[in-house]
């Protein structure tokens, strides 16, 4: 009986695996024609000069404007995209999309905002980064000193010699670097030697309850530490009210993003936020 059960428990277990499967080759068969269709879009969230109050970035997040499901947010679509390998063919157009748009703000004088790309680990083993980022910022004309690739801990514990030539001529480009959701890949920080980078991104998930979780604030403190010691740039993300900035203020944190500003925004809403941000800070 028992072996009877527990071949039933593995059959059941595998049909559902089959079933997401194939959900997942479904998703994914639709995300592709999707990409030919122009339903992917990019939204930028503001970044801040704690300090100056001043707009020093915008990230791009990708959406996927779906014609019956309305707007898809990433955590939806990106894990299949990077599981089918559609990943490649999607940040292709993410990074020359995000570049074009930077582009059109520096023409019109909104800068200097530098875009921040998140590059998934998949993007660097299956497509060829360097020729997609040196392509997109010969075609748009954009100074590569306003492009800051988001990367994984995931990528840079890689370790790998291929890895490390490939981040070097990138960096040679005139580009920059920060490490996203830092604080929930790793402990050992080794790689920060190995891997050069300019500004580290402490994960929103020790920012939620900051004022409330002394060992939130102990760890952000530590962060705040290594990126001053190393002399790394930090942005804290996922700042949604007035006492998490005020005491990340206190603790030393010098850049901030999140919904107590702004959520990402279509790039013409974007536009008109800077400006309104802008006309705010020097009345
Ligand atoms: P991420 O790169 O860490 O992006 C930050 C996420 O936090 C974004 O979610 C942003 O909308 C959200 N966020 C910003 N401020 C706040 C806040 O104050 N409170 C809360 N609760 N959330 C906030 P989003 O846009 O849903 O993206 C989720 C993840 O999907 C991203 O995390 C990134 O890992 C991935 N992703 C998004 N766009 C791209 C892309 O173009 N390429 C790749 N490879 N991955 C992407
Ligand atoms: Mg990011
Ligand atoms: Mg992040
Ligand atoms: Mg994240």
């Amino acid at each position: 009986r028992a072996k009877a059960a527990g071949r039933n428990t593995v059959r059941v277990y595998d049909e559902s695996m089959n079933t997401k499967a194939a959900e997942q080759l479904h998703l994914a068969s639709k995300m592709r024609a999707a990409l030919g269709k122009s339903e992917f879009t990019l939204h930028y969230q503001p970044q801040f000069d704690l300090k100056t109050g001043q707009i020093i970035g915008a990230e791009a997040l990708v959406r996927w404007r779906h014609p019956e499901l309305g707007l898809v947010p990433p955590g939806k679509f990106i894990p299949v995209a990077e599981n089918s390998g559609l990943i490649v063919e999607m940040g292709e157009w993410i990074v020359l999309e995000a570049c074009r748009q930077a582009k059109i703000w520096q023409n019109e004088g909104l800068g200097p905002i530098v875009v921040g790309i998140n590059i998934s680990p998949i993007q660097f083993r299956r497509g060829d980064v360097e020729k997609l980022v040196s392509t997109a910022l010969k075609l748009t004309e954009l100074p590569p000193e306003l492009v800051e690739l988001e990367l994984t801990e995931s990528l840079l514990l890689e370790d790998s010699e291929h890895l490390k030539i490939i981040l070097q001529n990138l960096r040679s480009l005139g580009l920059s670097f920060s490490i996203d959701d830092f604080g929930t890949g790793y402990s050992n920080l080794s790689y920060l030697k190995h891997f050069e980078v300019e500004r580290l991104k402490i994960d929103q998930s020790f920012i939620r309850r900051l004022t409330e979780d002394a060992h939130d604030e102990a760890i952000v403190s530590a962060i705040i530490q290594v990126a001053n010691s190393l002399q790394l740039q930090l942005i804290a993300e996922g700042i949604e009210d007035q006492n998490t900035l005020n005491r990340l203020i206190e603790l030393g944190c010098a850049q901030g993003q999140g919904y107590y500003w702004s959520p990402a925004l279509p790039a013409d809403e974007f536009k008109q936020f800077v400006l309104r941000h802008r006309a705010q800070l020097s009345t």
